[in-house]
């Protein structure tokens, strides 16, 4: 046999297992054969019979695949001293390969160590076919075994990035958490005070503070998951109301602020009028009863920025004018215009 001959055989052979593997075939000696020649290309109807069974997707069953072999693969197609030459080459290269991978386990190593060694029997004692076949099973299995653990180190990969993802998720909503408010999704306290601070050298801003009025009856009188309700569609309207470059807040409980950069008092006043009807239009019902909640108004308080002030005074200020419209009566802007 010529080292051509060798060659080619450890070619086929190097085919033959990642196909036994791709398609889920289990690694007995008729199968072994039988893919062996399919790959060598020995006999084109075998090829075709299993280019069928793939293509359909229809497991080959154990007598089907005995009666290929009995009909397309005989004896002398499978050279003894050629599979030993195939099957060194290829133990050797499939150890390395597993190193490669790092997958490589110590009982693997091992197994191809005696796999090798017991090669030697095939001449030292005469070993038949089956026999030899039998180690090419073995080797299978065991790289059928390898595969799967690639699949589920894949598995494990797949699974830590989707916990990398999860995480990632996580920050983000912890960093949402930080910024705005988890009930009403405006921006939260802790960001109003981050931004008001920043516009402080405006020439022109303007704050209004808006408190719903008597909220606490709405609790009282439908329970708190209505006064959330509440809570959510007045912040609704609010944020909707917000023109050019107004944003606003939930400052508190049942307060929002709206920061309006640009704005003289006047047109801020406007705008916070705007939104104080637009609240009185607000229709809340009592799921359970489908009794209408009634009239949800706002008191809102205007302040215009003063030259060199501190956000502690801008914001006492707009306070200040907001419990003047609540003396007053409620449902009203202050400074009126
Ligand atoms: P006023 O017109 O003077 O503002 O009267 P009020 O009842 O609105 O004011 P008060 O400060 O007495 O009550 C505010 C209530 O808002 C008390 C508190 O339980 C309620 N509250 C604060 N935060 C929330 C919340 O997130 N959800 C609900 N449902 N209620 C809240
Ligand atoms: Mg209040
Ligand atoms: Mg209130």
């Amino acid at each position: 046999m010529s080292a051509k001959d060798i060659e080619q055989s450890f070619v086929i052979l190097k085919q033959t297992v990642p196909l036994l593997v791709k398609h889920k075939i289990p690694a007995v000696p008729t199968n072994y054969a039988l893919w062996y020649t399919y790959v060598s290309n020995d006999s084109p109807e075998l090829n075709e019979q299993l280019d069928a069974a793939v293509e359909s997707h229809s497991p080959i069953s154990e007598l089907k695949a005995e009666d290929l072999y009995r009909n397309f693969v005989s004896d002398e197609k499978v050279n003894v001293w050629e599979l030993r030459q195939s099957l060194e080459g290829m133990m050797i290269e499939l150890s390395q390969s597993l190193k490669d991978t790092k997958s490589e386990t110590q009982d693997y190593k091992e197994l191809m160590d005696n796999c090798i060694d017991d090669l030697s029997k095939v001449e030292k004692e005469g070993w038949t076919v089956e026999e030899v076949l039998g180690l090419v099973r073995n080797m299978v299995k065991e790289s059928q075994v390898i595969r799967q653990s690639t699949i589920s180190f894949n598995g494990a990969l797949a699974n830590a990035e989707k916990e990398i993802a999860r995480l990632k998720s996580q920050l983000q909503a912890s960093q949402q958490e930080a910024l705005y408010d988890a009930l009403t999704g405006l921006c939260n306290r802790r960001y109003f005070d981050s931004e008001i601070n920043t516009k402080l050298t405006l020439d022109k801003c303007c704050l209004a503070l808006i408190d719903i009025d008597h909220f606490k009856k709405i609790n009282d009188n439908y329970g708190h998951q209505m006064g959330d309700l509440v809570l959510k569609a007045v912040a609704k309207k609010i944020q909707s109301c917000c023109r050019e470059q107004a944003q606003a807040f939930r400052y508190g409980g049942e307060e929002f602020a709206v920061i309006m950069p640009g704005l003289e008092q006047s047109r801020a006043r406007q705008m916070a009028d705007v939104m104080r009807r637009q609240i009185e239009k607000i229709n809340v019902k009592d799921r359970r009863t489908g009794e209408s909640l009634g009239d949800i108004t706002v008191s809102i308080g205007v302040a215009q920025l003063e030259t060199n002030e501190d956000s502690t005074h801008f914001i006492e200020r707009a306070d200040k004018l907001m419990y003047d419209a609540k003396r007053l009566g409620r449902n009203r802007v202050m400074p009126m215009g």
